[in-house]
């Protein structure tokens, strides 16, 4: 089975990655590969961002590898807090801090709330490097809902959904997220150059 190192130190992201891709590509973890540092991630766009984290463990390792960015945009907010999500209530803020000061920023604002997550992968292959993009719509609610998932998953209600990603389990999440869209194209396309 085909090996990819996956640049990335969440361990939540990991599990949803391997369970997509599962049984087609073999996700190794950067503590399987050794790797502890701190992976930079200054740019300021997700494409940018994505792109710096895959190259870094490539240029270290040598190895195939992808990383991904994701950003929540509010449209009540031009975008914010976009490729700053991580970071929203400041540098070493907590994902409840974050939500909090969300629906701090959007107290006021009437229902629906419309946002969407938008993940961008950069992967880099023998034959290169490769983006891939999901989008997932939604809302933000006025209120915390559910206990999965994790960062902004109980504030954000997919569309066509009356339950928050974080009271989805974690195949349902999978198949209609942003990062879950994003992976599809991944797998679709590994699964191409396997067939060359
Ligand atoms: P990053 O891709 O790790 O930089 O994520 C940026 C921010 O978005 C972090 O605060 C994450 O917690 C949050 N985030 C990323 N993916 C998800 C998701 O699937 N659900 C909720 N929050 C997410």
């Amino acid at each position: 089975m085909k090996k990819l190192v996956f640049a990335s130190n969440n361990a939540h992201k990991l599990a949803e990655i391997r369970s997509i891709l599962a049984g087609r590509v073999e996700v190794i973890s950067l503590g399987e590969l050794g790797c502890h540092d701190e992976i930079p991630e200054t740019a300021d766009t997700l494409q940018g961002n994505a792109l710096m984290k895959a190259e870094y463990i490539h240029k270290r390792y040598g190895v195939p590898c992808f990383a991904d960015d994701t950003g929540l945009e509010v449209e009540a907010l031009d975008g914010a807090p976009g490729v700053y999500s991580a970071r929203f209530a400041g540098p070493h803020a907590t994902p409840a801090e974050n939500v909090a000061l969300l629906l701090d920023r959007l107290s006021g604002y009437p229902e629906p709330r419309k946002a969407r997550f938008r993940t961008v992968i950069a992967l880099i292959d023998e034959l290169g490097t490769h983006f891939f993009e999901g989008r997932a719509d939604g809302e933000i609610t006025l209120t915390r809902h559910g206990g999965q998932g994790f960062g902004y998953d109980p504030i954000f209600r997919p569309e066509g959904y009356e339950r928050t990603y974080a009271e989805l389990s974690e195949q349902e999440k999978n198949s209609i997220s942003h990062r879950g869209r994003a992976v599809s194209k991944l797998a679709t396309y590994l699964h191409a150059i396997a067939q060359d």
